[in-house]
């Protein structure tokens, strides 16, 4: 395994939740958990892929299992959570992270089922996940949660507009939940990236470009 970026962590022991975990920042998110010793369930809509991130991970040493589910449907929420409980006991660290990028044109082009489909997996399903892992967390006496949101929740983005909108949520959801909980032991936050070379932006020619603009070193 590649040398983990935070050499003196050590996540033994402890069970770790990644959705969107088959591509992207998720799978990197899941390799990092496995490689510092966590048991980490990866889930994501993409089965084939899960399922053969888990077998990599398991391959290379780690401990690590896929569970199938859509965040922006409830009951697959519910079942992940209480799946990945009765497998391995608890959940203390839950990565938030699926989403989808959405149509890349300006608001008033955007059609109202894009909005939709949008605003149920980037905004709803941080939401559906949030509850269901807040509520074991508080059965089991606290943890830790990180809701992927984007530098778009923190400025507003042309040619992403629904997508921005979700992203703000996010970022409100994950301060309304931090205050709502810090006294139960849960730690709430959300990581703001940038551009990322994950299959998001290579799948569109507009974000490719923007992201060589944008990035000081192209
Ligand atoms: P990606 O497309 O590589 O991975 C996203 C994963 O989420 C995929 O495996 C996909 O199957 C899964 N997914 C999509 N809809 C789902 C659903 N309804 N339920 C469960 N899983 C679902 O994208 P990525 O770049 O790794 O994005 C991960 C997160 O990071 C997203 O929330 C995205 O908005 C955010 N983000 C990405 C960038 C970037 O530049 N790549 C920048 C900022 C934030």
């Amino acid at each position: 395994m590649s040398a983990f970026v935070l050499p003196n962590a050590s996540f033994a022991g402890k069970v770790a939740l990644v959705t969107g975990g088959s591509s992207g920042i998720g799978l990197a998110t899941a390799r990092a958990f496995a490689e510092a010793g966590a048991t980490v369930v990866l889930s994501d809509i993409d089965a084939e892929g899960g399922e053969t991130v888990a077998q990599e991970l398991r391959d290379d040493g780690g401990e690590a299992a896929f569970i199938r589910a859509d965040v922006s449907q409830a009951a697959d929420v519910k079942h992940l959570v209480a799946e990945t409980v009765a497998r391995y006991g608890r959940i203390d660290y839950a990565h938030n992270n699926a989403g989808i990028e959405g149509e890349t044109v300006l608001l008033a082009d955007y059609t109202e089922d894009a909005y939709d489909r949008l605003m149920g997996v980037n905004l709803k399903g941080v939401w559906l996940c949030l509850k269901e892992e807040i509520i074991q967390m508080q059965r089991q006496g606290g943890g830790a949660i990180v809701n992927t949101a984007s530098i778009a929740g923190l400025r507003g983005s042309a040619w992403l507009p629904v997508y921005s909108a979700s992203k703000h949520g996010v970022i409100g959801l994950t301060r309304a939940a931090a205050l709502g909980y810090a006294r139960d032991g849960i730690r709430v936050n959300a990581v703001c990236p940038g551009y990322v070379d994950t299959p998001m932006v290579a799948r569109h020619d507009i974000l490719q470009s923007r992201a060589a603009e944008r990035t000081p070193m192209g």
